[in-house]
């Protein structure tokens, strides 16, 4: 196969990996399963707000989620895996699910 072409560097050694391995090659550190399951979940959540987002942001809730939004963004810019569009995302979703439960 030649489709590999992402790499990673170790945080722990700066050995470089794969995106694809679980562990780093050099120290056996765990790789990437941490910005793994946060695009898995920004994943999840951006298809969740896809369902129930057109409505919610109708609402006055949509303000709160705009306010997640921005706090996710924010949090993105001190977290190095999360891109700002991650961020944004998380963050609109918390404020999404708070807003969804109560009402239901
Ligand atoms: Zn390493």
């Amino acid at each position: 196969m030649t489709t590999q072409t992402a790499s990673v560097e170790c945080p722990n050694c700066s050995a470089r990996s794969f995106e694809t391995d679980n562990y780093c090659a050099g120290c056996g550190r765990p790789l990437g399963s941490t910005a793994k399951i946060a695009r898995d979940f920004a994943v999840g959540v951006a298809q969740e707000i896809g369902k129930t987002g057109r409505t919610i942001m109708k609402s006055e809730g949509g303000k709160k989620i705009a306010a997640g939004a921005a706090l996710g963004a924010a949090v993105a810019a001190a977290v190095p895996f999360f891109t700002l569009g991650t961020g944004a995302v998380l963050g609109a979703s918390v404020a999404a699910y708070r807003r969804y439960k109560v009402k239901r």
